[in-house]
Formats: C-alpha cells, sequence, structure tokens
C-alpha cells in the first residue's frame, strides 16, 4: 500500500477558486452541485488549468474532501501531467510567431496603442501595467491579419465565401465556422508552425462547404491543404502547449 497523500481543501467562495493542496502542489478548482447528478465526479479541465469536481445537491463539504481525499492519486496524476508552465510574454520578449521571430517591446506614452515595426510589437501605454491587455489586443489583430486574406483566398478556391473573419480567446477549440459563414480563429494559433495555423484555416474554410467532418470534409481540407494531416497531428500532439502563454498579471 502507498501512503497516503495529505491534503489540505480550501472550498471555492463566491467568485474566488477552490484550492486543493497536496504535497507541494497546489491545484485550482471549481465545484459545482448538480440537482440531478448521483454522485460525485472528478473532471481535469485543461485549458483552464483546473480540477471540476461535480456533487449531487445538499453533498457537505465533509463528504467532499473525503471523495477528494479518496482519488488523490489520481488528482495527482492527472492534474501534474496537464498543467503546464506558464511562458510569460513581457517587455522584451522575442518569441516565434507563426516561425518567425518577433520582439515585445515597451514604450512608454501618453495613450494606448499598439503597431509593429519590422518584426517588433510595440506596445506603448502611459501605464507599464497595461502590457499585456494591449499585448494580447496586437496579437489578435496580427492573427487577424494573417486568418483574413487566408480565409478569403481558400474560401475562393472552393467556390464559398467567408462573410466575415474574427479572432477569440477560445479556451479549448481553434476556431469555428458559423452557419452564416463567420470564420473564428483563436489567436494563439500564432504560436504554433505556420502550417498549423493554414491547417484550422483550411479546416474551418472546409465547412463553408460540408458542416460535418464526413469524409467529402476531409477530402476538401485536402485540396486546401495536402499536407494536412501533419499539421492536425501537431496539434493534437502539442496543442495544449498554446495555452502556456501568458502575461504578468497587472
Ligand atoms: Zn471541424
Amino acid at each position: 500500500m502507498t501512503s497516503p497523500i495529505l491534503i489540505d481543501i480550501k472550498f471555492p467562495q463566491s467568485t474566488a477558486l477552490g484550492t486543493i493542496i497536496m504535497g507541494e502542489h497546489i491545484f485550482p478548482f471549481v465545484l459545482s452541485h448538480r440537482k440531478n447528478s448521483r454522485r460525485l465526479s472528478l473532471r481535469v479541465n485543461v485549458s483552464h488549468q483546473r480540477l471540476h469536481v461535480t456533487a449531487p445537491w445538499h453533498t457537505s463539504q465533509k463528504t467532499i474532501t473525503k471523495f477528494i481525499a479518496s482519488q488523490a492519486e489520481w488528482v495527482l496524476k492527472h492534474m501534474s501531467s496537464a498543467f503546464l508552465n506558464p511562458y510569460y510574454i513581457n517587455d522584451g520578449t522575442t518569441l516565434s510567431i507563426l516561425d518567425e521571430p518577433h520582439q515585445f517591446v515597451f514604450c512608454e506614452d501618453t495613450r494606448s496603442h499598439f503597431y509593429m515595426k519590422n518584426k517588433e510589437f510595440i506596445i506603448s501605454s502611459p501605464h507599464k501595467e497595461n502590457f499585456g491587455g494591449i499585448a494580447q489586443q496586437a496579437l489578435k489583430n496580427h492573427a487577424y491579419n494573417f486568418f483574413l486574406p487566408m480565409s478569403q483566398k481558400f474560401a475562393h478556391q472552393i467556390g464559398q465565401e467567408a462573410l466575415q473573419v474574427k479572432i477569440k480567446d477560445y479556451k479549448s477549440r481553434w476556431g469555428t465556422c458559423s452557419k452564416d459563414k463567420v470564420l473564428t480563429y483563436s489567436w494563439r494559433l500564432l504560436f504554433a508552425p505556420q502550417h498549423v495555423a493554414s491547417y484550422v484555416c483550411a479546416h474551418e474554410v472546409a465547412h463553408l462547404q460540408e458542416m460535418n467532418h464526413q469524409k467529402s470534409f476531409w477530402l476538401l481540407v485536402k485540396e486546401l491543404d495536402p499536407d494536412y494531416k501533419a499539421s492536425r497531428g501537431w496539434l493534437k500532439k502539442n496543442g495544449r502547449s498554446l495555452f502556456s502563454y501568458t502575461f504578468l498579471p497587472s
């Protein structure tokens, strides 16, 4: 028998997450009481980097604590492998953006704005605390400038039209295609190799014609991106790492 893992649990309060302390690990968790759930269950949410605990209505904190303690090994194993080391983007950081090194530079200015100069993202603001927010806008803008022409080009190739392109901070997906021909992409694809971002674009554009994942859909993707399988494999294997990029809290 293995020795029990010491556990300390702080339950979530109003909007704050709860925490589970196991040895030197601290895992955030959310708790939901469900009327129609019959038993306690655990789920690791990788993109939000937290544990979800679901409990039947009226389950006491004592019962929940006991349950989590009984699952300690499972929690440790799954949470440790799900947790990412954050990669902080800050003034001076150089990062590969679609295969090209780019640097982030903060400039103090009287107003908040951003622009590109060669391969530099210039982030300006009167307050350095605003760096993260503005840098994220700059990246979203960069993603838009990448995905818009590519979506239009791919759509044209298959006789379709992308009516609008949007960039979002998705938690667990890379892109979407809506019935009204709006294509949405995750700005985090900028941190992936360019062929991966192109594949996601080909994938969403193919949905303009085929709203499914059947054979005809994949044939269309292949027409737009003959090497799509390698990119799809890259995303499956490494996609999670794109969520490790973050900004220092202001
Ligand atoms: Zn799809």
